[in-house]
């Protein structure tokens, strides 16, 4: 019986009520009236229910699909004004004992190179990555109780926040982990993560135990409840994802809103963060193996019915997806980007030859950090190096509360700006300041709290004297 408040995963993502809001929205797909009834309620920037958007997300009718585009360009220009924020991932170990037929990293992928970090490795790896301006990170492992049990991922967290190079800091790591115990989540926690993020992959139970046939993670509610014991053990800022590619799009998309609404409805807070991956090429796994991968257009139409379904949670694409797309889903609704990622074990420090590859995915967009901010700015987006509201204690129900008040933006503007700033003047190369100089001086016009903007003036000085870390 589908029940978003259950704590049982197969009643918070009830297959029946996916069958029923798909054959509803398959029902509906031309009935221009419910559509426009939907588009009047998404226009009130308090978000859809997985139904109503899962009637955007079939809709047939070319000029409502305009309407759609346009309305979530508008919410990210409200929420998010012209701001990226940026991170990059880094991973520590591709030692993994589970199955996932997808996943290159797979316990039996006998030729892969496995690698796993010491605490010294990481350290070049970290210095490599502040070298480039990296403020924020999000850590990579596979599932291994002997070669990456969880004390080995806190002893490299404490090794990675504790490394200042020149001006260099790590000053937010999320952490992508294999689900597990509330008290590990404690721990997680108490070592000072911003977001834990855990893709769920698919939805579909039954597609689900067919990817995952061995290893801990073949236990579908073990998995797709996690989140809670996140928030359980005090992880306010959680990340939810499927892997778009192994089942139908529109069932991935209708299981995954229920389980944003899930959160919402036990905890009073949605997701942090929602990624999008779509299954790529990789050693070992041909995309064209899975029969339901999609086409961009379908992609960019997902990621305009989650930002008009669910407008406070920041939408979060990586560098699978190549340039084109990366640039047409920013204006559509994502808010955080990956650039300059190596997506191999230890590959900021050595690029590793092709043949030998330990990556876990291949890269789709290949370039520097450097040219990720200056091709952002060239468009007219701000990149942001922020990573305030977690060290303000701004998480969870407080930092929900303030995005919905509309107050949060008061903070990410004057951060954005003085983050980019920092960027401009400890690793742009003299095009990409030249450009970033521009793009302050504009930006700092749309502060509209003038002893703001004083302040941000006057930090903006401090930081090209040498001054670091000014924060709202
Ligand atoms: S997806 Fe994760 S759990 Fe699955 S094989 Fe890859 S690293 Fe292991
Ligand atoms: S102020 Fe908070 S919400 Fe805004 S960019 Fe910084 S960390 Fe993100």
């Amino acid at each position: 019986m589908y029940d978003p408040k259950s704590r049982k995963a197969e009643e918070f993502i009830d297959h029946q009520e996916i069958l029923d809001t798909l054959a509803y929205a398959d029902a509906h797909k031309a009935d221009a009236a419910l559509i426009d009834s939907i588009l009047e309620k998404a226009r009130l920037r308090k978000g859809l229910s997985h139904r109503e958007a899962s009637v955007l997300l079939a809709c047939e009718l070319e000029d409502r699909n305009q309407q759609v585009y346009e309305l979530a360009r508008q919410i990210k220009k409200d929420f998010y004004g012209d701001r990226i924020v940026m991170f990059a991932p880094l991973y520590l170990s591709n030692y993994c004992v589970n199955g996932c037929l997808y996943c290159p990293y797979h316990a039996k992928n006998k030729h892969i190179p496995r690698k796993k970090l010491t605490q010294e490795e990481i350290r070049a790896e970290v210095i490599a990555l502040q070298d480039m301006g990296h403020k924020r990170l999000a850590l990579e492992a596979g599932e291994d109780p002997v070669h990456n049990p969880l004390e080995y991922i806190l002893e490299s967290i404490r090794t990675i926040y504790s490394i200042k190079h020149k001006n260099g800091a790590i000053r937010r790591v999320n952490v992508n982990i294999a689900a597990t115990t509330v008290e590990d989540y404690r721990r997680l926690k108490e070592a000072g993560i911003g977001t834990y993020i855990l893709f769920q992959e698919t939805y579909h139970k039954e597609s689900y135990q067919k990817l995952h046939p061995t290893g801990p993670k073949s236990d579908y509610a073990w998995h797709t409840e996690a989140h809670d014991r996140a928030m359980e053990g005090g992880i306010d800022d959680v990340g939810l994802g499927v892997l778009f590619g192994l089942e139908l799009y529109r069932y991935e998309f209708a299981g995954l809103l229920m389980h944003a609404e899930h959160l919402e409805a036990v905890f009073g807070v949605g997701p942090h963060t929602i990624s999008v991956p779509r299954v790529c090429p990789a050693d070992d796994i041909d995309p064209n193996a899975f029969d339901n991968g999609i086409a961009d257009e379908i992609f960019e139409k997902i990621v305009a019915c989650i930002r008009v379904a669910v407008p406070y949670t920041g939408m979060i694409i990586s560098t699978r997806e190549s340039q084109k797309v990366r640039q047409r889903v920013l204006e559509l609704g994502i808010s955080q980007i990956s650039g300059g990622s190596r997506t191999s074990v230890g590959g900021y420090v050595e690029k590793e030859p092709e043949e030998e590859s330990s990556a876990q995915f291949d890269v789709s967009d290949s370039r520097t950090l450097d040219e990720v901010v200056r091709w952002l700015m060239e468009l007219g987006y701000v990149p942001s190096f922020c990573t305030a509201c977690y060290r303000e204690g701004r998480t969870g129900d407080r930092f929900m509360s303030l995005c919905k008040a509309g107050q949060i933006q008061n903070c990410c503007l004057p951060n954005a700006l003085m983050t980019l700033k920092e960027y401009l003047e400890d690793y742009a190369a003299p095009e990409t300041k030249a450009v970033g100089e521009q793009v302050i001086a504009r930006q700092q016009e749309y502060i509209t709290n003038p002893r703001v903007k004083e302040i941000v003036a006057d930090r903006l000085v401090k930081i090209a004297q040498g001054e670091r870390d000014f924060r709202f």
